[in-house]
C-alpha cells in the first residue's frame, strides 16, 4: 500500500470519489466499507444514491443530476448499511479542481454526537419539568443581569405581561417587577446589595404594593467553582404571615389582659382588705365591751368569718402579685432552725385540737445559717403544713429539711411535708398546682380554700430556683416536697470545715438517755449529741421504757420528750424523781410558752428545749448544765 493509500485507509472520515455525471462511485476508502459493513470494493460501481438514503440526500442528488450545483457543506444525511441499518452523517460534497468531472464526498459518522445531543435534551427536559413542578417562583439571572431561566410560577406570582415573555425582553421583565413595589428604588437597592456575583445565601420578605408578601431566598449559581449568576426563589407567604401576625396580636392581647386581670385583682383585693381590717378590728373591740352571750357569739362569728375572708383575699392578692411578677425575693441572713421552730409553733393548737402527731426535723449537721427570703420560705412551709393539717384526721404530719448539695456557697435544700391524710388521686396530682384547682371540688364546702395555695407555692419555689411536687395515693396520705436554692450565710461560709464540727461539749463517757417515741426525732437528736462528743446514748420509746432503763442503770443526762403516748414525759419525770433519780432531765417539747416551761420544771425537769431541736439549743442546754455544776 502506498503511504497515501495507508493514510486514507485509517482516515476518520468516509471518503468517496464519484463520477460527476453518472454519480457512480469510482473509489472509496476503507472507512466507508468498515462503517457501512460492506466488503472492500463492494461499493465501487454502485450509484451514490444506492447508499445515501435520506429524503434530503435523494433530492440533492436529483438536483445534481439535473445540472444543479454539486457543492454542499455540513449537510446531514443517512447512509444505508449492509445490514439494512442506517448511519447518520454530516457531509461535504465538492468537485476538486485537480480532477474535473469528479465529485468528492467527505462524510463523518455523527452517531456519538447524536447520542450526546439526545442526552442533553433529556436532561434539559427533566430540568424544565423540575423547575415547573416546584411551588415556588424561580428566576435565574446571569451575572450581567440577563435572565437565564424562569418558570411559569414566577410569571404568575409577578403577573409578568405575556408580550414581555414572548419577546424574552429581560430588561422589561425585571423593570416590571420593580414597579410592583411602593418604593421601587428600595427594591432595586436591595437587589444590588444581594449582588449577582456575590457568594452566600440571602433571605428576605418583600411586601408588594398589592399587599401580598413574598419570601425571597437566593443562592449563587456556580460553574466549576465560578459564580455565574444567582437563582432567586419566591414564595407567597401572605396567608402564613397574616396568621402569624394574628397569633402575635392574640398573644399580646392575652398578656395585656392577663396583666390587667392581675392588676385588677390586686387593686380589688387591696380595696377589700382595708375595710376588712376595720371590720375585724371593731369586732375585736366589741368583744372587750359588755356583751350578752348571744351578742358575744355574733361578734366571734364576725371575726371568724372575717378572718376566713381575709385569708382568701390574701391568697388572691399574693397570687396576682406573683402573676404580675411584682414580687421580688428578699435577701437576708436567717436561721433555718429558728424558722422551723416558728412554723411548728403556728400549728401547736391545731395539733392539740386534732390530736395529731406532729414532728419537724432538720437533718443533723446541715447548715442552718442561710441567706435568702425567710418569709417566702415560711409561707410555702405554712401552706403545705396547713394543707396537711386540713386534710389529715388521724395519724400525723412529719416535716423534714435535708441538704441535697452545696455548690459555690449555695445550698440546695429539700423540704418534705408528709401526712397520713386523705391523699390525692393520681390524675389530680398535676392539676392541683394550677390556680383555682382542687382535687375534689365537692370537698370545698367541707375543707374550704381557694385552690390558690399550691399555685402560690409553685411560683415562690420557682423564684427560689427549686421544684415542687407530690407523691400520694387516694386515701393513703401525701408527701408534698419542694427544693430551694439558698446561699449559705457569711458566718456559715466562714466556718472552716474543721471548725464546722461543734466543739466537744460532752465527754465520751457521759451516759445519755433519749426518751422519744418518734424514730426520726430520736435519730436527729442523737446525731446532734454525737457531734458534740457523746458516745454513750441509749434510747427509750416511751415513759415506761424510760423508767425501766433507769431502774437498771443510771444516766447523767436524759432528754425527755414531753408528749408521748402511754406514759408522757411529765409523769415519767415525776416518777423518776420519786424514785430518787438524780439525772439532769431536759424536757423536749414543741411547747415554748413560759407556762409550758413552768409545767416542765414543776414535773421535776431541770431544763427545757424546743422542737425541732437545733445544735444551738443543745449547746445552750449543755452550757446551762455546766453552769449548774454538771
Ligand atoms: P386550697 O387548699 O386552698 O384548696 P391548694 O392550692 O393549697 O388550695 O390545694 C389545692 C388542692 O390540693 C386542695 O383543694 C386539695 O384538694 C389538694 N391538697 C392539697 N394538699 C393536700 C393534702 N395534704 N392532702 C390531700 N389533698 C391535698
Amino acid at each position: 500500500m502506498t503511504p497515501d493509500a495507508l493514510l486514507l485507509h485509517y482516515a476518520e472520515d468516509l471518503l468517496l470519489l464519484l463520477d460527476a455525471r453518472t454519480l457512480v462511485i469510482e473509489a472509496c476508502n476503507q472507512t466507508v466499507c468498515n462503517r457501512l459493513g460492506y466488503p472492500s470494493g463492494a461499493l465501487v460501481g454502485k450509484s451514490i444514491t444506492d447508499i445515501e438514503c435520506a429524503l434530503s440526500d435523494v433530492f440533492f442528488w436529483e438536483e445534481v443530476r439535473q445540472g444543479g450545483s454539486p457543492r454542499i457543506e455540513a449537510a446531514e444525511g443517512l447512509y444505508l448499511c449492509a445490514d439494512g441499518g442506517t448511519l447518520p452523517v454530516r457531509k461535504d460534497v465538492f468537485s476538486p479542481a485537480e480532477a474535473p468531472g469528479k465529485l468528492v464526498v467527505r462524510a463523518r459518522d455523527i452517531r456519538a454526537q447524536r447520542h450526546a445531543e439526545e442526552a442533553q435534551m433529556r436532561m434539559a427536559s427533566h430540568l424544565k419539568a423540575t423547575l415547573e413542578a416546584t411551588a415556588d417562583g424561580i428566576l435565574a439571572l446571569h451575572r450581567d443581569g440577563s435572565i437565564a431561566n424562569l418558570n411559569r410560577r414566577f410569571t404568575q406570582l409577578w403577573n409578568i405581561p405575556n408580550p414581555y415573555l414572548l419577546a424574552r425582553d429581560d430588561q422589561a421583565i425585571l423593570a416590571y417587577m420593580a414597579t410592583q413595589f411602593d418604593d421601587p428604588e428600595a427594591y432595586l437597592q436591595r437587589l444590588a446589595e444581594i449582588g449577582l456575583d456575590q457568594d452566600g445565601e440571602s433571605a428576605d420578605l418583600l411586601t408588594l404594593a398589592d399587599g401580598r408578601i413574598l419570601q425571597r431566598t437566593s443562592l449563587p449559581a456556580r460553574q466549576a467553582e465560578h459564580i455565574i449568576g444567582r437563582v432567586f426563589s419566591f414564595t407567597d407567604v401572605t396567608a402564613r404571615h397574616l396568621a402569624e401576625q394574628e397569633l402575635i396580636a392574640a398573644r399580646d392581647e392575652a398578656q395585656a389582659s392577663d396583666r390587667a386581670k392581675s392588676e385588677f385583682l390586686a387593686m380589688v383585693s387591696h380595696e377589700i382588705r382595708t375595710p376588712m381590717n376595720g371590720v375585724l378590728g371593731m369586732a375585736e373591740l366589741l368583744l372587750t365591751t359588755e356583751l350578752d352571750t348571744e351578742q358575744d357569739d355574733y361578734a366571734r362569728t364576725i371575726i371568724a368569718s372575717g378572718e376566713a375572708l381575709l385569708a382568701v383575699i390574701n391568697d388572691i392578692l399574693d397570687y396576682s402579685k406573683l402573676e404580675a411578677q411584682k414580687i421580688s425575693m428578699d435577701e437576708q441572713d436567717f436561721d433555718l432552725a429558728d424558722l422551723m421552730r416558728g412554723v411548728q409553733q403556728v400549728f401547736l393548737k391545731q395539733q392539740q385540737d386534732k390530736g395529731l402527731e406532729f414532728a419537724c426535723r432538720i437533718e443533723p449537721g446541715m447548715p442552718t445559717h442561710l441567706h435568702g427570703d425567710p418569709a417566702r420560705l415560711r409561707q410555702v412551709l405554712l401552706n403545705l403544713i396547713g394543707n396537711a393539717f386540713k386534710f389529715t384526721h388521724q395519724g400525723g404530719i412529719r416535716v423534714e429539711a435535708t441538704l441535697q448539695e452545696v455548690v459555690a456557697g449555695q445550698a440546695l435544700l429539700r423540704f418534705s411535708v408528709r401526712d397520713t391524710g386523705i391523699g390525692i388521686p393520681p390524675d389530680k396530682q398535676a392539676s392541683i398546682f394550677r390556680p383555682f384547682e382542687q382535687a375534689d371540688r365537692s370537698t370545698t364546702r367541707k375543707y374550704g380554700g381557694t385552690g390558690l395555695g399550691l399555685a402560690i407555692c409553685s411560683q415562690i419555689v420557682a423564684l427560689m430556683g427549686g421544684d415542687i411536687g407530690v407523691q400520694s395515693s387516694d386515701g393513703n396520705g401525701s408527701e408534698f416536697w419542694f427544693t430551694a436554692r439558698l446561699h449559705l450565710a457569711q458566718d456559715a461560709l466562714a466556718q472552716a470545715p474543721a471548725a464546722a464540727a461543734p466543739a466537744a461539749l460532752l465527754r465520751a463517757d457521759t451516759r445519755i438517755l433519749v426518751v422519744e417515741d418518734i424514730a426520726t426525732n430520736r435519730v436527729a437528736l442523737a446525731g446532734l449529741l454525737k457531734k458534740l462528743g457523746a458516745q454513750d446514748i441509749t434510747f427509750a420509746n416511751d415513759g415506761h421504757e424510760c423508767l425501766e432503763l433507769c431502774r437498771r442503770g443510771a444516766y447523767d443526762l436524759i432528754f425527755m420528750d414531753v408528749q408521748m403516748p402511754g406514759l408522757d414525759g411529765f409523769d415519767a419525770t415525776r416518777q423518776l424523781r420519786e424514785h430518787g433519780c438524780a439525772s439532769r432531765i431536759v424536757g423536749v417539747s414543741a411547747h415554748v410558752t413560759l407556762q409550758d416551761i413552768e409545767h416542765c420544771l414543776k414535773a421535776g425537769m431541770d431544763d427545757h428545749i424546743a422542737k425541732p431541736v437545733s445544735m444551738k439549743a443543745i449547746q445552750e442546754a449543755l452550757a446551762r448544765w455546766r453552769q449548774a455544776g454538771g
